[in-house]
C-alpha cells in the first residue's frame, strides 16, 4: 500500500491510497486534472473517494469525480451544496455505518469543525487500520484498537499563533476560529498519547498551516511524544504503508 500526497494544506488536500488492486482517493481538494495526472492506472483503477467535509480545500473536485462515475462517500451536505444529492455515485454518510470500496473498508466518525465533518478509520488487508483525522478541534470518540497507521491534522501551535497575533500578522479573530475548528499540535499529541500506539508504524502529520506551524519542529515534537516514525505530508511525497513492505 502506497500513500501519495497530492496536497495537504488550506490550498488543497488530496491523498491517494494505492493498493495492488485499486486506489482509494481520500479528499478531493485539488483540481481534477491534478488527480487525473497523478493516477498511474487512470480513473479506472479508482475504487472510490471519501471526503471529510464540504470546504473547497477538501471537496473542490467532487462534482468532477461524480461526473467521471467515481463513487463518493461524504457527509450529506457535501452533495447538497453542489446540487448532487440524487447522483447515483453520491453516497451520504449514515451514522454508525461502515462502507466498502473494493478491498477498502471505511468507518466514518463525526468530528468538530465549523461545518459537518468526519474522520475515517480506513481498513485494508495490505495496510491494517489507518486513522485519518483532519479539520477538527479534537476527537471525543474512543479510537478502536489495532491502529497501524495515523494521518492526523497538526494545523498550528498555540505559541506560533500567539506570536503572529501579537505582531499583527494574524487577525485576533483567527484565534477563536482555529481553536474551534482545527487541531493544535498539543491536542494532537495528547490524543495520540491516549491511544494504544503499539502497532502503529507511521504517523503522518497533515494540513499544516503555512503561517502558524513549523514543520521541522512539529515532526520532532511528535516523534519525541509518541516514540514513532513521524513525517509531514508535503505535496509530492510518498509513503509505504504496507504491513509487509513489497
Ligand atoms: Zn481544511
Ligand atoms: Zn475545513
Amino acid at each position: 500500500m502506497r500513500l501519495r500526497v497530492l496536497g495537504s494544506s488550506s490550498e488543497g488536500n488530496c491523498y491517494l491510497l494505492e493498493s495492488r488492486q485499486g486506489t482509494l482517493i481520500v479528499e478531493a481538494g485539488v483540481s481534477i486534472s491534478h488527480i487525473r495526472k497523478s493516477l498511474q492506472g487512470g480513473l479506472k483503477c479508482v475504487e472510490g473517494a471519501i471526503i471529510s467535509h464540504r470546504h473547497g480545500d477538501h471537496a473542490k473536485s467532487v462534482a468532477d469525480l461524480l461526473a467521471s462515475g467515481i463513487r463518493i462517500l461524504a457527509p450529506h451536505d457535501v452533495f447538497a451544496s453542489i446540487g448532487a444529492e440524487g447522483d447515483p455515485c453520491a453516497r451520504g454518510i449514515e451514522k454508525g455505518r461502515g462502507y466498502r470500496f473494493g478491498d477498502f473498508k471505511v468507518m466514518p466518525f463525526e468530528v468538530k469543525h465549523d461545518v459537518p465533518c468526519v474522520g475515517y478509520i480506513i481498513m485494508h488487508p495490505e495496510m491494517g487500520r489507518l486513522l485519518f483525522v483532519t479539520d477538527t478541534m479534537t476527537i471525543s470518540q474512543r479510537m478502536p484498537e489495532h491502529i497501524t497507521q495515523v494521518m492526523i491534522e497538526t494545523n498550528y501551535a498555540d505559541d506560533i499563533l500567539e506570536r503572529n497575533i501579537e505582531s499583527g500578522a494574524m487577525p485576533v479573530a483567527m484565534r477563536k476560529r482555529l481553536m474551534f475548528s482545527h487541531m493544535e499540535l498539543g491536542t494532537a499529541k495528547r490524543l495520540l498519547q491516549r491511544m494504544d500506539l503499539s502497532e502503529v508504524a507511521n504517523i503522518v502529520l497533515i494540513h499544516l498551516s503555512s503561517a502558524n506551524s513549523d514543520e521541522e519542529r512539529f515532526v520532532r515534537e511528535m516523534a519525541i511524544s509518541t516514540g514513532k516514525l513521524v513525517y509531514a505530508a508535503d505535496e509530492g511525497r510518498e509513503f509505504n504503508l504496507s504491513l509487509e513492505p513489497y
